[in-house]
């Protein structure tokens, strides 16, 4: 595995020189054969433990640790940092791709502030299948490369096992990390993490100046709006959208509190720390156009040394993200019901839709699926729905079942299937069932030829289902 250091030009406390510590007895658990080959990263199998554990030679591998502040709920937090996990650098794809190779659960840091720098085996394992699994469902992501058990205990409540994961991101740069630069007033790091963001993500903003940066906002915006609006096509409520936890590439990260919404219901909240429902599903959408003003916020001393004319440009970037958002989920809404184009009355459909699947505490992915395949007569419309359903068949055509199964996957990762392997792994360091849930996945639109049970929502609803950073 060839390593390339990345941010080290940046600031000398950006990316902080630092290695991980060593761990008794590292084994490995998970590894990415299908992500490896991609990136070219070819470590023999009695090597990987090692490797990717951060038990290596300190010669061999120069590792920093990552400075960013962040907004959390709202609070802002000047430094945070990686305070528990380690870039090793990055490596390069077939296609001349740089992608960060990132420890985390290495050992703590200059940014650990009293944390041990640890991760639990339950976390490592619930990143790497719903980072799988967002993949699976054509989801910008980070990715897992591999977990690595330590052989040690972790101090948690009650105690756990240890383990390292291995993510790999297209960068690790976040609104976070702006905020580190700007809050420091580093207005020469800002840019060059700025054109460094552009290089990586962005190549083709060709602007220079001022509109550079104007530019690389408005591109920010258009991935996040993408981005929430693909969470919201499959359920998926990421739990933590803290500054810190977004990535200006538009990719998701972090999958600590995350959950899968099963009934529908715009409220839903599974983190057992959001208690004003901040992030709640149908709250992504502001919270990403809040995090998008922070950014622009960073960026003003890019803009112009006159802070009024930088506002004055910035705002109206930030003023179009709600248009934005909604002109992108109307039309996911017309995809996942199949409707060709735009019609009047297609709001109403949709509403209308929405909230009779909230009455009826109706699933949202089986719901969707039942919708799609009535077309094709396999499954009969939810009685729920019969008499809304006079009105949506109207507006269908033959090109509906292949614009539905597109949008709308058959198998998501639901919360207790992806638990029930997490206990497995707690108690056994294995699970039977991973690598085939992990291929069926994969292919989250296809027929069922898997266990039913995979399919089905969990018996009590979640009702008590509660997520942990
Ligand atoms: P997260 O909730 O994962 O986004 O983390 C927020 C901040 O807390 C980041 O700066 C992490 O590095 C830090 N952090 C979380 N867990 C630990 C830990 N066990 N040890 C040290 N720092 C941690
Ligand atoms: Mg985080
Ligand atoms: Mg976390």
């Amino acid at each position: 595995m060839k390593l390339v250091a990345r941010y080290t030009q940046i600031a000398d406390d950006f990316a902080v020189a630092d290695q991980p510590s060593a761990v008794i007895a590292p084994n490995l658990l998970l590894w990415n054969d299908t992500l490896a080959r991609q990136l070219n990263i070819e470590v023999a199998t009695s090597e990987r433990a090692v490797i990717f554990s951060g038990n290596l030679n300190n010669s061999d591998v120069a590792a920093v640790a990552l400075g960013y502040s962040g907004h959390q709920f709202g609070h802002f937090s000047p430094r945070l940092g990686d305070g528990r996990a380690h870039l090793l650098g990055a490596v390069t794809d077939q296609q001349q791709q740089l992608w960060d190779i990132q420890l985390k659960g290495s050992g703590a840091t200059p940014f650990s502030r009293g944390g041990d720098g640890r991760c639990a085996i339950g976390p490592a394992v619930r990143e790497y299948i719903m980072s799988e699994a967002m993949h699976g469902l054509g989801i910008p992501t980070t990715r897992c490369l591999a977990v690595v058990a330590s052989g040690e205990t972790v101090y948690r409540q009650p105690p756990q096992q240890g383990a390292i994961v291995t993510r790999v991101a297209s960068s690790h740069i976040r609104v976070g990390s702006f905020q580190y630069l700007a809050a420091q007033g580093d207005v020469t790091g800002l840019k060059t993490l700025a054109d460094l963001a552009i290089e990586r993500h962005y190549p083709e903003i060709k602007s220079t100046g001022s509109a550079r940066y104007l530019a690389f906002l408005s591109a920010v915006i258009e991935k996040q709006v993408s981005l929430i609006v693909s969470w919201m096509r499959v359920g998926f409520i990421h739990g933590v959208m803290n500054t810190d936890n977004t990535l200006v590439s538009g990719e998701t990260i972090d999958y600590g509190p995350c959950a899968m919404m099963n009934q529908f219901d715009f409220d839903t909240v599974f983190s057992s720390i959001d208690r004003q429902g901040r992030y709640a599903f149908g709250n992504q959408p502001n919270i990403a156009n809040w995090n998008c003003a922070r950014l622009a916020e960073s960026l003003i001393p890019l803009i112009s040394d006159d802070e009024e004319r930088a506002v004055e440009l910035l705002s109206p970037l930030i003023n179009g993200f709600a248009e934005q958002f909604h002109q992108a989920f109307t039309q996911m809404w017309a995809q996942k019901l199949g409707l060709d184009g735009h019609q009047d009355g297609d709001a109403e459909l949709v509403s209308e839709l929405l909230t009779l699947l909230k009455n009826h505490q109706l699933d949202y992915t089986n719901t969707f699926d039942a919708l799609t395949e009535s077309l094709q007569g396999q499954t009969a419309i939810p009685s729920d729905l019969a008499g809304w359903s006079i009105k949506w068949l109207a507006r269908t055509s033959t090109q509906s079942y292949q614009l539905m199964r597109q949008a709308n996957p058959r198998l998501i990762p639901r919360n207790h299937i992806v638990e029930s392997i997490i206990q497995q792994y707690e108690s056994n360091g294995e699970s039977s069932m991973l690598d085939e849930y992990l291929t069926a996945l994969r292919s989250p639109n296809q027929l069922l030829v898997s266990p039913a049970f995979w399919y089905s929502p969990p018996v009590d609803g979640d009702t008590n289902y509660q997520t942990f950073c």
